[in-house]
């Protein structure tokens, strides 16, 4: 596996996928990889990761400008996440339409079967994350699998 290509160059396609800690928490991570096997992916690589208040703010980056952005960071720090990489043909938009929109309380109304309905609570509590193109695919793999997590403990690690 080459950490930086989210691409095989054969059709199919990498994406990264995060449960969140409240997803951790309220016990939906195996449902979760249920719903991701039956749905056609392959799951290449996963490991659970608790990660400190540099890392998270560094994976969020391009949202340090924005009011949520301090809230957002000490969410993503509240527990330990699982990190998975997913593979399959079109993963990374058929993923992001498998999670829904990105509040939660409007998943609900326009998307009922999505993941974020089913363990997500508001804007910022959406249980889930999913890469939005292919070059944040490649940033976000390689940002958890290229080497050390940064600034993380990794608390559980599956190379499948
Ligand atoms: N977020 C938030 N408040 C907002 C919008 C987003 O707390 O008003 C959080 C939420 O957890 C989201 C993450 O910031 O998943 C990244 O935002 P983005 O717009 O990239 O949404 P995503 O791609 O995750 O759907």
């Amino acid at each position: 596996l080459s950490p930086a290509a989210s691409s095989d160059g054969a059709g199919s396609e990498r994406t990264l996928a995060i449960v969140k800690p409240d997803g951790v928490w309220s016990n939906h991570a195996e449902e979760i990889k249920k719903i991701v096997l039956a749905s056609g992916f392959s799951i290449l690589q996963e490991k659970t990761v608790q990660l400190d208040e540099e890392s998270a703010a560094s994976f969020y980056s391009e949202h340090s400008k924005k009011k949520f952005f301090r809230s957002l960071v000490q969410y993503m720090i509240s527990g330990p996440v699982l990190v998975m990489v997913l593979e399959k043909e079109n993963a990374i938009a058929d993923w992001r339409m498998l999670i829904g929109p990105t509040d939660s309380n409007k998943a609900k109304i326009t998307h009922p079967r999505s993941i974020r309905t089913m363990c997500g609570t508001d804007a910022e509590k959406n249980c889930v994350h999913g890469s939005d193109s292919d070059q944040s695919a490649q940033r976000e793999i390689s940002f958890f699998f290229s080497s050390e997590t940064p600034g993380g403990t990794v608390m559980g690690h599956d190379e499948l």
